[in-house]
Formats: structure tokens, sequence, C-alpha cells
């Protein structure tokens, strides 16, 4: 059972955009796990094996109870029910309360397809007589909430990251081949620049001063968010000058 389980398309997604949230959900209290999607063959950098080790590497820094991967072809995720049914049925195994992913209409086609896999996934898995046969029970549906990366959109919510932010940019350089190495041969990209390890960490920065903090992470989420008590959520801190 995890309470927290990130479904992303390449082996280094979670630890790029939602790797402070995982470190906080953990010092919570609560199990967390990573689902990556396929193994990243199309990658410019590195081999599938090469970034299986990595990812278990990320892991140990960001303390998850489980890493698997869906070992779907890089490149060719679709919506479709032969890839609706293998998720269902790692959703039903591991029972997430909650499910954090990839941001909607994201330019990547896997991950924009993965944002809407996820979410008719998470449904399904809550129907008795989806894949009934297999075995597993129906659970309830998980709550998705988007990581929001390269589109605009306003957050739903920002998660503070602020005590999370070093661990989190050492999860990143555990994906050796895929950042900035002075030392590789392997082709440039945008990823592999000098800059976009400081990019990163701006970005977190960013999003942090929007409600006042050092650092945090952005999520949308599709649904109203039901409220316990609005006094105690609207007087959080949520910039430097309220
Ligand atoms: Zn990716």
């Amino acid at each position: 059972m995890i309470d927290v389980l990130g479904v992303f398309a390449h082996p280094d997604d979670l630890e790029l955009t939602v790797g402070g949230t995982f470190l906080k959900m953990k010092s919570l209290g609560y199990r967390t796990g990573c689902l990556d999607i396929t193994r990243g063959e199309m990658g410019t950098r590195g081999t599938p094996e090469g970034r299986a080790e990595e990812a278990i590497e990320a892991a140990k820094i960001l303390k998850l109870d489980v890493r698997e991967n869906l070992e779907l072809p890089d490149g060719h995720v679709f919506v479709v029910d032969e890839y609706r049914t293998k998720l269902v049925r790692v959703l039903r195994r591991l029972k997430p309360k909650v499910i954090l992913t990839h941001q909607i209409d994201d330019p990547h086609p896997d991950h924009n397809h993965i944002s809407h896999l996820v979410r008719e996934s998470a449904r399904l898995a809550s129907m008795k007589n989806y894949d009934g046969d297999f075995g597993l029970e129906r659970i309830d549906v998980p709550k998705v909430a988007h990581n929001i990366f390269s589109r605009r959109v306003i957050p739903s919510f920002i998660v503070d990251i602020s005590d999370f932010l070093e661990e989190k940019m050492d999860a990143i350089k555990a994906h050796k081949s895929q950042f900035y190495n002075p030392d590789s041969d392997e082709p440039e990209t945008r990823l592999t620049d000098k800059n976009f390890l400081d990019e990163l960490e701006n970005r977190s920065k960013y999003f942090g001063s929007l409600i006042g903090v050092k650092a945090g992470e952005p999520y949308f989420v599709r649904e109203a968010l039901n409220i316990e008590d609005p006094v105690k959520l609207l007087t959080r801190k949520m910039n430097l000058y309220s």
C-alpha cells in the first residue's frame, strides 16, 4: 500500500518535477512510490540499463518505498486499452490515495498521453467489472494532481519544499547520464547544458516566491477542492508582502 504514487514517462521525470514534494511527503510519514512508464530508451544520452541504475540511486535519495517500471515503449505511449489495463493492475496492487503526474497538454506526447492515461485508469480501477477476471479487487478512485512544468497555468496549489530543495537537486543529479557532465562525449542536449540545473532550481525558487517561501512545486487539479476551514487556508502565508 502506497499513499502517494508518482506516474511519469521517463526515469528522471519525477525528480525533475515533484522530487521535493516526495521528500516532504516522506518526512510527514507517508508511504511513497514511483511508477516510471518507460525505460527512456529514446533518450539522446544513456542506455536503458544505465538509466535503471540511476533511477535506483535517485530513489534512495528520495527515500521512495517503491519504484517500478511499466516498460511501455518510449515515444509510443498512447491511451489504449492494453496500457490502461496494465496501469489499472498496478493501481489496484499499490492502492495509492493520491497520484502525482504530468501536466495535461505537455508538449512531449508521452507526457501528455500519460496525464490522460492516469486519469482514465484511476477511474477504471474503481469499476469492479473492468479487468475483473484478473483477480485484483477494485479500489476507490485515487485523486490526481498534475505537476505544472511547460505550459503556463495558474497553480491550484503550491507545495512548500524549502527544506528539501538541496536533496531534490541531488536526486536529479543522480541521473548522471542525463545532465551536465564535462567528462561525457555523448551529444549535448538542452538538458545536458550547464545552465539547465540552475534553471530547475530557479523554477522551484520562483514558485516558492509566489507563496512567500524559499522553494515550491506547483500543481493543477481539475476538480474543485473541498476545504474544511477557509480562514485557516486563506491566512496561510501567500506572498512576501502580505
Ligand atoms: Zn519525460
